[in-house]
């Protein structure tokens, strides 16, 4: 708790103030939380004098989104964990710091492992670039460059601290739904067995439903679809000198496509775009 505090101090400090730049990269985020001050708000049936507590309670979310307290926890939730053996520290962390030094990042990211078998490489909040096991290990030294300078592509185009505010709120109003869930249901458990309870059942449809397409919408209205993101961030990668690097990696994971290891990618090509067209478009870069 007193960590907590601390980083929320921090947050507001200037050395943290670059975190705010969000809000300039991703305009329609200022959209986002007023949209959310509203609803907020709107619990309280926009009585005047609950303005005040609206405002704090959206900004302690808008906080909480920010800090680095956020990112110790999905970290944890994810099974995440530090670079430890001798061997990941003499393969990864100057490989690490030689894409970091190339970038114009400000902030101490550093690199993570998670145990999994799967090729797969993904970025969290502000400072955390999370590799795969299975990435470790199939891809060679320049291969590991261009995923790594992908992910920091996501960091700083914002992508995953809107991610993490996204993540903050909907946490928040799936806590809401959750009892308003939790109130529907009891009445509809008074009313079982006429007409009432069959209204109350579909309000409780209706809510969930609600709830997962608010989710879906903040992203896109924000960041743009998913493939978007994916292109910037492989865009990113190009302009920062790792255009070859990250070619050879799309290139790897290409012939993976229809080899044994085809299982082994599956979660990577969930999120993203086809690879084909990712090489695509990253060789139409390289030609201009
Ligand atoms: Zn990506």
């Amino acid at each position: 708790m007193k960590d907590f505090m601390l980083d929320l101090l921090r947050t507001f400090s200037l050395k943290y103030f670059t975190r705010f730049k969000v809000l300039i990269q991703k305009p329609r985020l200022i959209l986002f939380l007023a949209i959310n001050f509203l609803i907020i708000w709107g619990f309280y049936w926009f009585h005047p004098f609950m303005v005040i507590p609206a405002l704090i309670y959206t900004s302690v979310f808008f906080l909480i989104a920010l800090s680095d307290w956020l990112e110790w926890l999905l970290r944890r939730l994810g099974d995440v964990r530090h670079v430890a053996t001798n061997t990941e520290k003499e393969r990864l962390n100057d490989l690490f710091d030689g894409v970091l030094s190339d970038t114009s990042i400000k902030q101490d990211v550093a690199p993570y492992i998670i145990d999994s078998a799967s090729i797969n490489a993904q970025a969290i909040g502000r400072t955390s670039v999370i590799l795969s096991r299975g990435a470790l290990e199939h891809f060679s030294d320049k291969q590991l460059k261009g995923t790594i300078a992908h992910e920091l592509g996501h960091i700083e185009n914002g992508d995953t601290v809107i991610s993490n505010i996204i993540t903050v709120y909907t946490f928040v109003y799936f806590f809401l739904v959750y009892i308003a869930r939790f109130i529907l249901m009891f009445i509809q458990s008074l009313f079982a067995t006429n007409f009432i309870g069959d209204i109350f059942k579909f309000l409780i449809t209706l809510l969930d439903l609600f709830f997962r397409i608010v989710s879906f919408v903040c992203n896109v209205i924000i960041c743009g679809g998913s493939r978007t993101r994916e292109y910037k961030a492989d865009k990113y990668a190009y302009n920062i000198g790792y255009g070859a690097e990250l070619t050879s990696t799309l290139y790897a994971i290409y012939d993976m496509e229809i080899s044994d290891k085809k299982g082994l990618i599956e979660q990577m090509q969930a999120s993203h775009p086809k690879v084909a067209y990712r090489i695509e478009k990253i060789e139409q870069l390289t030609r201009q």
